[in-house]
């Protein structure tokens, strides 16, 4: 599904921010991908989301080398991955319901389908009763909720959760992490970036720590 060889990104001359990464993640994997700040994981989530590429290395998603994206197919590769922020980035101004039919519009979904979907992914994450609140009157988790509905209403191979609980207390956190380990379990790989070490021990996953852009460990779920 993902697969990195000897990735390497350098923005300037000097450290590199990711130091010949190589690592492979299957389909259906939840994935945390824990490290101090400045390690190099927002870089790791910006490559895969092709906003640019390495500077050595070769990444694969779905068994294609993504530096043969043309700029024109960056959109249509980004369909396959949902993605999640710390900061929720919901649009203010518009309300839950079409914060997340938004995603839809974008690929020029039929009105019908657009309706049913979004119904569906907000009673998947528990907001059916609040399509009509603004982000404003909703509370932190909520909000992510809703961005957790925008990622999956397009029904994407894989989801990149950037820090999303970063902004949480625990018990949101905790309501966040089941969400996604749900979305899992229907089969879309899941990567997750993380500061938060209570809720990785919390969770029996696969975890990769990074360190000065380096791969410090890979270790793999303990077997049932
Ligand atoms: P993390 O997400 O783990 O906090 P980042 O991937 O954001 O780490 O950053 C890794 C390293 O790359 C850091 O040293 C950071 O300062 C540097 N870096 C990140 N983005 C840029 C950029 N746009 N220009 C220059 N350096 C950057």
């Amino acid at each position: 599904m993902i697969r990195l060889e000897n990735v390497s990104k350098s923005y300037e001359k000097g450290v590199p921010a990711l130091n010949d990464v190589s690592l492979h993640i299957k389909p259906g994997e939840f994935v945390f991908v824990t490290g101090p700040s400045g390690s190099g994981k927002s870089t790791l989530m910006k490559l895969l989301l092709h906003e640019f590429t390495p500077t050595s290395g070769k990444i694969f998603v779905n068994g294609k080398d993504i530096a043969n994206i043309r700029h024109k197919g960056v959109p249509f590769y980004r369909r396959n991955i949902g993605v999640v922020f710390q900061d929720f980035r919901l649009l203010p101004d518009r309300n839950v319901f079409e914060n997340v039919a938004f995603a839809m519009k974008v690929i020029e979904a039929p009105k019908k389908e657009i309706k049913d979907k979004v119904s569906h992914v907000l009673a998947t994450v528990g907001l059916a009763s609040k399509y009509r609140s603004y982000p404003r009157q909703l509370s932190g988790g909520e909000q992510q909720r809703v961005a957790i509905a925008r990622a999956i209403v397009n029904v994407p191979k894989i989801i990149l959760a950037d820090e999303p609980t970063g902004n949480l207390d625990i018990n949101n956190a905790r309501e966040i992490m089941r969400l996604l380990d749900d979305i899992n379990k229907g089969g879309t790989t899941v990567l997750v970036v993380t500061h938060n070490l209570d809720i990785v021990h919390s969770m029996n996953k696969r975890v990769i720590s990074i360190k000065n852009g380096c791969l410090v460990s890979d270790v793999a779920p303990e077997e049932d």
